[in-house]
């Protein structure tokens, strides 16, 4: 996405001397304004390649991400963690992860990297670890590069057991320009961020417990 926890991953990628092939997903989000973001920060970040899928979910809805649901705000992490969020957008990660793993088959590419955190939102459960144990086995069980292949199908989630604070802390150590990064669900037209949604809250969180300041507005 063009969030922090994306830009963070894609750049450990390739600190660790990866070529990235970067995908997003036009998903019928309503934050859609995160893709123009994710654009310009593949380029900058020099992935080889940024494809943007279109599948819309939003004929599905059942999120406050994909349907004329009011995203909620204010909320403390008591509230936050009470429940599964409503900003949980239906088995998303294993249809993203299904993506990825068609676009790896093709580029013969043996690792998957996916930005989840498991710590802040500890309610979504398609960010869990258990989760990306399970993916990883089927990913090898469900391809031909997985049953022929000498190299297993690898899922590198660096980032599932960091605070905001220190994926922040990271990205600064790798010299990444987080003012490109777009965290708001629900941001106005100008792209501008809303300040008061969980994700705003969590990354304001971040850059004061990380003793910073974010750069963007
Ligand atoms: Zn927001």
């Amino acid at each position: 996405s063009g969030g922090l926890d994306s830009t963070t991953t894609l750049a450990i990628a390739k600190n660790q001397g990866f070529e990235v092939y970067a995908l997003s997903f036009d998903y019928g989000q309503r934050h859609r304004v995160e893709l123009e973001r994710a654009k310009i920060i593949a380029q900058k970040l020099e992935a080889l390649d940024h494809k943007i899928m279109t599948i819309d979910l939003s004929q599905f809805g059942g999120s406050t991400l994909t349907d004329s649901i009011d995203v909620p705000t204010n909320r403390d992490e008591e509230e936050m963690s009470l429940e599964i969020p409503i900003t949980y957008v239906p088995a998303r990660n294993t249809i993203f992860l299904s993506f990825c793993l068609a676009y790896a088959e093709v580029k013969k590419a043996g690792n998957i990297f996916l930005g989840v955190n498991a710590v802040d939102y500890s309610g979504y459960p398609d960010c869990r670890p258990e989760f990306i144990a399970a993916f990883e086995i089927l990913a090898n069980l469900a391809t031909k590069v997985g049953v022929e292949g000498k190299e297993k199908l690898k899922i590198h989630t660096p980032l599932i057991q960091l605070t905001k604070a220190d994926i922040i802390r990271r990205d600064i150590e790798l010299g990444v320009d987080y003012s490109l990064t777009l965290s708001c669900y629900n941001p106005r037209e100008e792209g501008t961020t809303c300040g008061v949604c969980d994700s705003c809250l969590l990354r304001l969180k971040g850059f004061s417990q990380a003793g910073l300041k974010d750069p963007i507005e």
